[in-house]
C-alpha cells in the first residue's frame, strides 16, 4: 500500500532537491563595487595569513600557539597556562566585540572576513571557473569538460590546501621547525606534523570541493546563532520590498502599475548559498552583497535608481528609522571597553615571571627551641624570559618574621620552572586564631617585583 507523503511544492532549502539529493550551486559572477571591495580585503586577508608566521616582534614570532611547550605568543606577549586570568578576559573580549559588530553590522564577517567565504569565492572559486571555462561570468560549465582540466583543477586545489595547511602548522610549531622538517627530514622521523597536515589537507580538500555552502549553512555555530544576534536595527542585506513590488518583466512599468523588481532572477543566479534575497532575511544569507552588485547593474541598465538590494536594516525597509544607538549596543560597548581595560592593566603590570607558593611537607608548622613558629614552604618560580634569570626573596609581612633556611635567592634557567624550598621562621605572638597572614616578596635582577600572600600556620 502507498503510505500517503507530503510533497514539498518547491525545494525545501536552498541547496536540497526535491529527492532530498544536492542541488549544487554554480553562482554568477557580478563584478560591482562590493565585490572590488571584497577582493581587496579578502586579497590582504591571504596575505596576513601566509605572511603572519614569519613576522617577530620583539624577537618572538608575531603569533606561536605552541601546545607543546604551552605558550601561547601574540604579537610579542607570552602567556603560559598560569595567565588563565587574562586568556579568560581575552576569549569574553572576543565574544563580546563578535556579538557587538554582529548587532551593528549583521554578517559582516561571514561576508568580507571569513575564511571560509574569502579562500572559497576569491581562491577556489576563480580556479573552478578558470579550468570550466567559466571565468569572469561564472554559473554552470555549458558543455562537457574535458577530463585533464579537471584534473589539473584538483591538482591545484591539493597543492593550495598543502600550502595552507602547512601554514597553519607554522602557527603552532613556528616557520623555522616547519621549514626544517619539510627539507631536512621525512615524514616517518616527524610522524604527529605530518599526520596533522595530511588530515588538514584531507579536510580542505573536502570542503573546498565538496562542503563549501553547507559548511555556512549547516556547519557554521556562528551562522546559526544569527537570530539571536540580530535585531531589527542590524545592518543587513535586504531587498526593498515596497520599492520592488509588485515585480514583473516588461516595459512600461507605470502603467502595468509594476514594481522595481523586473524579475530578473539575477539576484538568485549570483548569490552563493541559493537563495532568493526578495524572500526576506535568511539564515543563509552570508551578507556577501553579490545580490546588491547585481541587482544594481539591472538597475543601471533599465533607469531604476540602485539600491533595491541593499546593505539596510530590517526598520530602515519597513519605512521606520533605525536606530544606532540602542540597549543592546550600549552594553556591549561597555563591557568590551570594561575588559579591554582590566586586560591591559592586567598585562602592563605583569612581571616576566609567576611565583606560586605551596605548603611544605611534614607537618603544618614546628616550633623552634627559642619558641618562635616556623613553616615550610615549596615556592614554584617560572622564569618567562628568553634569558637566564635570578630571583632574590624576602618576608615583607610579618614584620619580624625571617628565612631561616634554604636560599634566598634562586637561578630560574629560560623558559624552565624550578622549586625551592624555604623555612620561614615567625614570632608567636603575631598569630591570631592559628594563623598569621605572609607576604613574600620577590624580585627578579631588574627589579621587576611580584608579592605573594599565603598564611602560616601557627598555635590558636
Ligand atoms: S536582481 Fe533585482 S531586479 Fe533582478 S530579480 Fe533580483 S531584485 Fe529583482
Ligand atoms: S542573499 Fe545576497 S548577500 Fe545573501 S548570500 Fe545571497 S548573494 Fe550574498
Amino acid at each position: 500500500m502507498e503510505l500517503p507523503v507530503l510533497q514539498p511544492e518547491e525545494h525545501v532549502l536552498s541547496t536540497l532537491e526535491h529527492d532530498g539529493s544536492r542541488r549544487w550551486i554554480y553562482p554568477k559572477l557580478s563584478k560591482g563595487v562590493f565585490w572590488q571591495y571584497r577582493r581587496v580585503v579578502a586579497y590582504v586577508l591571504v596575505a596576513v595569513y601566509a605572511l603572519l608566521p614569519f613576522v617577530e616582534i620583539g624577537g618572538k614570532p608575531a603569533i606561536l600557539l605552541d601546545l607543546a611547550a604551552r605558550e601561547f605568543t601574540f604579537f610579542g606577549f607570552t602567556f603560559l597556562p598560569t595567565d588563565t586570568l587574562l586568556l579568560a578576559i581575552f576569549i569574553v573580549t572576543l565574544f563580546l566585540i563578535i556579538f557587538f559588530a554582529t548587532a551593528v553590522a549583521g554578517r559582516v564577517w561571514c561576508g568580507w572576513a571569513c575564511p571560509q567565504t574569502v579562500y572559497m569565492e576569491f581562491v577556489f572559486r576563480p580556479i573552478e571557473r578558470l579550468f570550466m571555462g567559466t571565468a569572469g561570468r561564472g554559473l554552470k560549465p555549458r558543455q562537457a569538460v574535458a577530463p585533464w582540466r579537471i584534473a589539473a583543477m584538483y591538482a591545484v586545489y591539493l597543492v593550495i590546501c598543502l600550502h595552507l595547511s602547512n601554514m597553519f602548522l607554522a602557527y603552532f610549531v613556528g616557520v623555522d621547525n616547519l621549514h626544517r622538517w619539510i627539507w631536512t627530514s621525512t615524514p616517518f622521523e616527524h610522524p604527529a606534523p605530518f599526520a596533522i597536515v595530511a588530515f588538514i589537507t584531507g579536510l580542505m580538500m573536502f570542503d573546498f570541493c565538496y562542503w563549501r555552502e553547507q559548511l555556512c549553512i549547516i556547519g557554521c555555530p556562528y551562522g546559526r546563532f544569527q537570530s539571536v544576534m540580530l535585531d531589527r536595527s542590524s545592518c543587513i542585506i535586504g531587498y526593498d520590498e515596497r520599492r520592488g513590488e509588485p515585480r514583473g518583466r516588461g516595459r512600461d512599468r507605470e502603467a502595468k502599475q509594476l514594481g522595481n523588481c523586473v524579475d530578473c532572477h539575477l539576484c538568485v543566479d549570483v548569490c552563493p548559498t541559493g537563495i532568493d534575497i526578495r524572500n526576506g532575511l535568511q539564515l543563509e544569507c552570508i551578507g556577501c552583497a553579490q545580490c546588491v552588485d547585481i541587482c544594481d547593474e539591472v538597475m543601471d541598465k533599465t533607469n531604476q535608481p540602485r539600491g533595491l538590494i541593499r546593505y539596510s536594516s530590517q526598520q530602515a525597509l519597513d519605512g521606520e528609522p533605525t536606530k544606532l544607538v540602542r540597549p543592546r549596543t550600549i552594553i556591549y560597548l561597555v563591557a568590551i571597553t570594561a575588559l579591554i581595560g582590566v586586560f591591559v592593566t592586567v598585562l602592563t603590570n605583569k612581571v616576566p615571571f609567576d611565583v606560586t607558593l605551596f605548603r611544605g611537607g611534614g607537618g603544618s608548622y614546628q616550633t623552634s627551641e627559642s619558641g618562635a613558629i616556623e613553616n615550610v614552604l615549596r615556592v614554584k618560580l617560572v622564569n618567562r624570559e628568553k634569558t637566564d634569570a635570578v630571583y632574590r626573596f624576602n618576608v615583607e609581612v610579618p614584620a619580624d618574621a625571617t628565612i631561616v633556611e634554604g636560599d634566598t635567592s634562586a637561578p630560574v634557567a629560560p623558559g624552565a620552572t624550578a622549586m625551592h624550598v624555604v623555612r620561614i621562621s615567625a614570632p608567636r605572638e603575631v598569630f591570631r586564631g592559628g594563623k598569621t597572614e605572609l607576604e613574600l616578596r620577590i624580585v627578579n635582577e631588574s627589579n621587576q617585583l611580584a608579592i605573594e600572600r599565603f598564611f602560616l600556620l601557627g598555635p590558636y
